[in-house]
C-alpha cells in the first residue's frame, strides 16, 4: 500500500496494525509449545540474518511484522512457554500485556505527581493493595511513615536500600562528603549477586561485604551474623545493612527473619528482605509464614514480574521510613520546582529510585490484580506449588534421582545419583531436545538441576511430560545411548 508522505502512522493505520499485532501475539501463544523452548542459534546468527544498515525509505508495517516470524522468533528463548522451568519465571498474562500497551500508548513520565497525577496515585494505591493481599506489615503502607514504589528490578530496589542504609548509618553525611567511614553490609553466601553489585555501586567496597555461612538448609546462620557484627564493631567498623532472603535464587532457602530481625533491631542495622520470587507466595495465607519476622525489616522487595503474571519490569519495593529513602535520593533542580511539590501534599516518586523518568508501570499491575482478583491469583500460585510438590515427590520416590535441597514452594533442586558429569550431560541433552528448559546450580559443591514451576500456563500435563522426558533421557544416557 502506498504511504502518505508525512511518514507517520495514521490513526486508522494504527488501528489496523494494532489489531494485527494483538492477533500475532494471540497466535504466538496458541502455538508456543511448538517452538524449542531454548533458542537454537549460534552467536551472531540472528544479526547476520537482518539488514546490516537502517532503511532509507520507510517500510510497510506488514513486512516488519513478517520479519518477527522469519528472523526474530528463531532467536527467542520462550520464557512464556509452559515448558520453561529454568532460572526463575518471568511470567506474563493477557491483562498485564494489555496494561503494558496502555502504558506505552499514554507515554507519560510520572517523575513528579504533577507530571501525571494518576500515575503516582494509582501506584501508591496498588502498592497499598499488595500490603493487604500479601499480609505485609502495616508500616509499609503509604498512610503511615512508610510506603511502596515500583522499581525496574530487585537489583535496583536493593541498591536503593543499601544507599538509604548508608545514609542513615552516617547521619546522612555520606551524600555530602563521600563515604569516609568503613560501612559493612551482611548477607549470606547464598544471597543474590545483586547485593554484591549494590555494595560496589554504593561505593562501600567489595571487601566490606560479609558473606555469612549458611546452615544445612542453606539459610543464613544468625549466630554467625551476630558474632561478625560484634567483631566488626570492635574493629571500629560500622555495620550498616543486613540483607535476608526469602527464597534464595539457587535453591529457595528461607533465611530466619525473626532471629535476623532481632539482631538488626538490637544493633541498629538496616534490615532489607529480598523476596524476589517467593514473596508472591504470601498471597496465600498458608504460605505467609515465610514472611514471619518481616515486621522487623526496614525494607522489603518482591517481583510481580517473576511469579505474579505481570510482565517485566515490575518490582515492588517497600520501606518502613520513606523519609530516609527520600532524603537519600532527593535533589531538586529549579526546572522541576512546582506548587504541588512545595505544598508537601503529594508524593514525587522520582525521589524513591535512581532514574528521574518513570513509566506508568502500576497500570499493568492494576489490570492483573483486578482481572484475576485475589482468588484467581491465589488459585494459580497454589497450583504451581502443588505441581512442584508432585515433581519433588516423584524425585524422592525414584531410585535414580534424589532431592538436593528442601522444596518449600515451587522450586525443586534434584540430581541423578550418577554424579556431576552425568547430570551435566543430562541437562545439555534435555535442553537440546527443545521439549523443556531447565538450568542448574551447585549445592555443597555438587552439580544440581533446578526445576522451577511458575510460567503462567504451566499445568499438570507439562510437569508430567517434563518428568517423563527427564527419566527417559537419563535412561538413554545410562545405557550409553
Ligand atoms: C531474581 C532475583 C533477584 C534479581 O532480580 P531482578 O529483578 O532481575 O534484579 C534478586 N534477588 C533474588 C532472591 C532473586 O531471585
Amino acid at each position: 500500500m502506498p504511504r502518505k508522505n508525512d511518514f507517520h502512522m495514521s490513526p486508522e493505520e494504527f488501528r489496523r496494525h494494532g489489531r494485527a499485532v494483538v492477533d500475532w501475539l494471540a497466535d504466538y501463544y496458541a502455538k508456543i509449545e511448538s517452538f524449542p523452548v531454548l533458542a537454537r542459534v549460534a552467536p551472531g546468527e540472528i544479526r547476520a540474518s537482518l539488514a546490516p544498515a537502517a532503511p532509507v525509505e520507510g517500510e510497510a508495517f506488514e513486512d516488519i511484522l513478517e520479519d518477527m516470524n522469519k528472523r526474530i522468533l528463531p532467536g527467542i528463548t520462550h520464557w512464556q512457554s509452559p515448558n520453561f522451568f529454568a532460572y526463575f519465571p518471568a511470567n506474563a498474562s493477557g491483562p498485564s500485556i494489555l496494561g503494558e500497551l496502555l502504558c506505552a500508548g499514554l507515554g507519560v513520565q510520572g517523575m513528579l505527581w504533577s507530571t501525571s497525577p494518576a500515575c503516582t496515585e494509582l501506584e501508591a494505591l496498588v502498592l497499598d493493595w499488595l500490603v493487604d493481599l500479601l499480609g505485609l506489615p502495616e508500616k509499609f503502607r503509604s498512610d503511615g511513615a512508610g510506603g511502596g514504589v515500583i522499581q525496574d528490578s530487585a537489583s535496583s530496589a536493593s541498591l536503593c536500600a543499601i544507599l538509604a542504609a548508608r545514609e542513615r548509618a552516617t547521619d546522612f553525611a555520606s551524600n555530602e562528603r563521600g563515604c569516609d567511614r568503613s560501612l559493612v553490609v551482611y548477607a549470606s553466601t547464598e544471597t543474590h549477586s545483586s547485593i554484591e553489585k549494590g555494595v560496589k555501586i554504593a561505593g562501600l567496597g567489595r571487601r566490606n561485604l560479609r558473606l555469612i555461612p549458611v546452615d544445612d538448609r542453606f539459610a543464613l546462620r544468625p549466630d554467625l551474623l551476630g558474632r561478625q557484627i560484634r567483631k566488626d564493631r570492635r574493629n571500629g567498623l560500622v555495620p550498616c545493612l543486613v540483607c535476608a532472603t526469602v527464597g534464595t535464587t539457587s535453591c529457595n532457602a528461607m533465611d530466619p527473619l525473626p532471629a535476623i530481625g532481632r539482631i538488626c533491631r538490637d544493633e541498629g542495622v538496616w534490615l532489607h528482605v529480598d523476596g524476589a520470587m517467593s514473596g508472591t507466595a504470601a498471597l496465600c495465607p498458608e504460605y505467609r509464614y515465610i514472611l514471619d519476622g518481616l515486621e522487623l525489616a526496614d525494607s522489603f522487595c518482591f517481583n510481580p514480574h517473576k511469579w505474579m503474571f505481570t510482565n517485566f519490569d515490575c518490582d515492588c519495593f517497600y520501606v518502613a521510613d520513606r523519609a530516609a529513602l527520600i532524603r537519600t535520593l532527593s535533589v531538586l533542580p529549579e526546572y522541576l520546582r512546582n506548587q504541588a511539590t512545595e505544598s508537601g501534599a503529594v508524593t514525587d516518586y522520582r525521589d524513591w529510585h535512581i532514574p528521574l523518568g518513570r513509566r506508568f508501570r502500576s497500570l499493568k499491575l492494576w489490570f492483573v490484580i483486578r482481572y484475576y482478583g485475589a482468588e484467581g491469583l491465589r488459585h494459580h500460585i497454589r497450583h504451581h506449588v502443588s505441581l512442584a510438590q508432585d515433581f519433588a515427590k516423584w524425585v524422592a520416590q525414584s531410585d535414580r534421582f534424589e532431592l538436593a535441597a528442601a522444596a518449600p514452594l515451587n522450586l525443586v533442586c534434584f540430581r541423578h545419583t550418577a554424579g556431576d558429569a552425568f547430570n551435566r550431560r543430562l541437562l545439555e541433552r534435555l535442553n537440546a531436545s527443545g521439549h523443556l528448559y531447565l538450568t542448574h546450580t551447585t549445592l555443597n559443591g555438587q552439580y544440581v538441576l533446578r526445576f522451577c514451576v511458575g510460567q503462567t500456563h504451566t499445568g499438570t500435563r507439562h510437569v508430567r511430560q517434563a518428568w517423563h522426558h527427564i527419566q527417559k533421557t537419563a535412561g538413554n544416557l545410562e545405557k550409553g545411548k
